[in-house]
């Protein structure tokens, strides 16, 4: 068997559920769970329909229209999405009474995004003579803990996942048995709370369900050819990266890339099941293929990656040299302020790491920190990372600073990592694409080290 999943965009409108259906069809013999995500940009009508509702405007016209919509052009009924948008109406005109969301409520809130895509689908799948049937995540077994908007599954989801779908799983073709098609995202707390896994959460679901029931291989179904090089935004000629490695692609999730969420590799990591990225533009591609390690020796640079806005943090010791200590206050300070650190390094004095200004909230943590440091803060900075094999960083390190060395580019930080696939650097924000441009050159280009494994070799490496 197979697991199946379709991200928001995958499933829009009534022409891409059409096309979707027509790709889970054409697997229908391999015996797919499908899981999906709520239709295009739902998740976030949802929150805006929060906060339209704290400020007094009870609203559901953005989502009731564009699923009343496709259940029409889809010549389906809406009788299984009815009840659920008198719900979703109830919950906000409770908000706009409370004035009040808490993580709990939003939960709740965003879950009907994937409540409506699976009914959606499944209602459309039955039409077009694909037995399905829909599932809501919890009644195929997954529980979460109570970390309401990033929740993590708890271990039993593995057991009850294959009580409820293991018969499904291990049945013959033409046994009649329904196809599930599951809400990603989603799952209850053992108070019976609807939770959710974190934006992007669906493929945390796939990869689980299909971790769970030792599919053959998770399949996710993106708008483009698999896992790039990097940013087809940001260099036109990025290219579909064959294989790769979970470790990998977890790293290239963390440093911005959208490929998967970042959590979403643990379970296969644990199996060893293979999840393939692919293309529902270009069924007949292979698309990136996820597996344990590389058979061959691959080329030394995988893909390179940016995340923009990005904060810069100096930290000097203002006591005494070679202070013990001085690292873990540090870090106790970041972790109670609940500030999470993505870049670090370090000496024995001072430490320079990077935080995502995006959502920083510094102010509580840079006063306690102030105690015994002095603290430089530094705004509008990009993190550059390139996915590679660490054993060849010498030679990748060499080549990468010839590269921007020739466009007399600087950077302001490097950090190896503990991980040993990746190497990260700090820029300017307005100079990140140029650096990842002149790095895909270097390694990707016409003549880029990684077509011809011998350029890096030839400068000592060892490939
Ligand atoms: N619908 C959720 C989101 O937009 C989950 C997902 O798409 O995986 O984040
Ligand atoms: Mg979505």
């Amino acid at each position: 068997m197979i697991v199946m999943k379709f991200g928001g965009s995958s499933v829009a409108n009534a022409e891409r559920i059409r096309h979707v259906a027509g790709i889970i069809r054409k697997f229908a013999d391999r015996r797919p769970i499908v899981v999906l995500s709520a239709m295009g940009d739902t998740t976030d009508d949802l929150l805006e329909a929060a906060e339209a509702a704290l400020a007094g405007k009870v609203t559901i016209d953005a989502v009731e229209q564009l699923h009343k919509k496709t259940a029409t052009e889809l010549h389906i009924s809406a009788d299984d999405i009815d009840p659920l948008l008198g719900e979703l109406r109830t919950l906000l005109t409770g908000i706009s009474m409370l004035k009040e969301v808490t993580p709990r409520s939003r939960d709740y809130l965003v879950s009907f995004g994937e409540r409506l895509s699976v009914r959606l689908m499944s209602a459309y799948l039955n039409s077009i003579s694909v037995r399905a049937e829909f599932r809501d995540a919890w009644d195929v077994g997954f529980i979460s803990d109570s970390s309401y908007t990033n929740a993590d599954l708890l271990p039993e989801t593995w057991e009850n996942i294959r009580n409820k779908l293991g018969a499904y799983a291990g049945g013959k073709p033409g046994d009649g048995k329904p196809m599930p098609i599951v809400t990603g995202f989603i799952a209850r707390d053992q108070k019976g709370f609807i939770t959710t896994l974190g934006r992007g959460g669906s493929d945390l679901t796939a990869t689980l369900l299909g971790a769970a029931l030792r599919a053959q291989e998770v399949q996710t179904w993106k708008d483009v050819d698999g896992i790039l090089t990097t940013d087809p935004r940001i260099v036109k000629e990025a290219r579909t990266v064959p294989v790769a490695t979970y470790d990998e692609v977890a790293e290239l999730a963390y440093f911005g890339a959208q490929v998967l969420h970042p959590r979403s590799m643990q379970p296969c990591l644990q199996t060893g099941t293979p999840v393939r990225v692919k293309n529902s533009y270009n069924i007949e591609a292979p698309g990136s293929i996820i597996v344990t390690s590389h058979e061959t020796k691959p080329s030394p640079v995988r893909a390179i990656t940016t995340k923009k806005n990005v904060t810069l943090i100096d930290i000097v010791s203002t006591r005494m040299l070679g202070q013990y200590g001085f690292l873990a206050k540090v870090f106790e300070s970041f972790a109670q302020h609940e500030i999470s650190v993505d870049v670090v390094a370090t000496s024995e004095v001072s430490i320079s790491l990077t935080v995502d200004g995006k959502k920083l909230n510094f102010a509580a943590c840079r006063h306690d920190l102030e105690k015994y440091a002095s603290i430089e803060v530094k705004k509008e900075k990009a993190i550059v990372t390139i996915i590679c094999d660490v054993m060849r960083s010498s030679s990748i390190l060499a080549a990468t600073f010839d590269a921007l060395a020739e466009e007399n580019i600087n950077v302001q930080m490097i950090s190896q990592g503990a991980s040993k696939v990746n190497i990260s650097m700090i820029c300017e924000s307005d100079e990140a694409d140029r650096v990842v441009q002149v790095l895909h050159e270097r390694y990707f280009g016409k003549d880029g080290l990684c077509e011809l494994c011998g350029g890096i070799s030839a400068s000592g490496g060892n490939v």
